[in-house]
């Protein structure tokens, strides 16, 4: 059986893997010239680990990565608002090239084929895939998982919507100093910007800024540590040492999606559930989608039915996950700044109440049978 894969980021490089170690015979079309990463730092859960686990990779992220065992949210003027221990359930930080790079590997060990300069332009929903060079390509089973701009998705008629959220990060790595967190992700909020710094493997800290896309101070063409540190003096250093990496800023995405397939092709990833990063689930549900995938089509067998089948199963957390995720994009970036007083208790209560910790706790680790309990 072959199977083609659109789009060589952390989704389609997940889903060549799981569908290779499956049996399939996979081809993976990358439209730029390399297979990499852009970005900084990234977290994993519970679900994605379990992933990287059978995939034979779990070393390598224990490796590369730093485990977390504690997680904190800080208010202006430094309140605490949560502090919590990650226990009962893994989270892991590295950096993002590390994960592509273990994914990668995982599927050459089981011999998927990369075709780089390869963007594909169109598919079918019988598998047919014309790539832009002419060049035409019929596979059993197709994944798109090119990203929140999806070809596929639109191709095929599933797209419904993608908008910006209004808001936007930077993001870098810097070599680590001995007063940066050692094994706590700590996030901090002041008005409409957030600072989250965490370590992301040995000697690393991953620093991620974010703020609305009208708060023009903070995201001209580059990031200013000045104006940053007026908010969140405590960083200062870090935003100094910040200020001499490569730093991007991206706008948050977030699509809607009618539907995830249509005939043998599936969508998935970004192209699905793009979201705003803040629950750490965009890569990781992407990942634990990928994996659900390939063992519903193993065997090959009345391919139709199963990605139907794997979209009941899966929507609806995936999706609930995603509402979370902008949701949390509003609270921080777009909350009324004359009932700044209430944001505390709000979030306050919604990390304390049994109901929605919970709740909160299985969206955060991609894990919904924690609702279920
Ligand atoms: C600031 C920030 C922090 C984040 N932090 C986390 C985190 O901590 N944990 C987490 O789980 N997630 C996180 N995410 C989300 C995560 O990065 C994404 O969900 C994930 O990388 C999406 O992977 P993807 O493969 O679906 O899409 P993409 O990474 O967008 O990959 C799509 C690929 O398809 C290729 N492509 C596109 N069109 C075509 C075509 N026509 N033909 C061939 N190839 C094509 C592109 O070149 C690209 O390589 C974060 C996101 C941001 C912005």
């Amino acid at each position: 059986m072959d199977a083609a894969v659109v789009g060589g980021g952390i989704g389609g490089v997940a889903t060549a893997a799981c569908l290779a170690a499956e049996g399939y015979n996979v081809t993976v079309f990358e439209r730029a010239a390399q297979l990499r990463e852009i970005g900084a730092g990234i977290f994993l859960k519970e679900n994605s680990l379990g992933v990287l686990e059978t995939l034979g990779q779990i070393d390598r992220v224990k490796q590369t990565g730093t485990a977390l065992n504690r997680a904190e949210l800080w208010a202006r003027g430094g309140r605490r608002l949560l502090s919590r221990p990650i226990d009962g359930h893994r989270v892991s930080v590295l950096p993002r090239q590390e994960l592509h790079a273990a994914l990668i590997a995982a599927a050459e060990e089981r011999g998927v084929r990369f075709q780089t300069d390869a963007a594909v332009v169109s598919v079918t929903r019988k598998g047919a895939i014309k790539l832009r060079d002419g060049s035409q390509f019929l596979a059993n089973l197709v994944v798109g998982a090119d990203g929140v701009g999806s070809m596929v998705r639109d191709s095929l008629g599933l797209g419904r919507s993608v908008d910006q959220t209004g808001a936007g990060s930077w993001r870098t790595l810097v070599e680590s100093v001995p007063a940066d967190p050692k094994n706590s992700v700590i996030e901090y909020w002041n008005g409409s910007r957030r600072v989250l710094v965490v370590p992301s493997g040995h000697g690393i800290t991953y620093l991620c800024a974010s703020s609305r896309n009208d708060d023009t101070a903070t995201n001209g063409d580059r990031f200013v540590p000045e104006v940053w540190a007026r908010d969140f003096p405590e960083f200062e250093d870090l935003f100094r040492r910040a200020g001499h990496t490569e730093m991007v800023r991206r706008e948050h995405s977030k699509c809607s999606v009618s539907g995830w397939t249509a005939g043998v092709v599936a969508i998935l990833g970004d192209a699905v559930h793009g979201q705003p990063p803040n629950l750490g689930q965009g890569a990781g549900m992407a990942i634990s989608n990928a994996a659900d995938l390939a063992r519903r089509v193993s065997g090959g067998a009345d391919i139709e039915t199963k990605l139907k089948e794997w979209e009941t199963c899966n929507r609806a957390f995936t999706e609930a996950v995603q509402r979370w995720s902008n949701t949390y994009d509003d609270v921080v970036h777009a909350w009324p700044s004359t009932l700044q007083f209430l944001r505390g208790p709000f979030v306050r209560f919604i990390g304390k109440f049994p109901p929605t910790r919970r709740r909160w706790s299985a969206l955060g680790q991609g894990l919904p049978e924690i609702l279920a309990s």
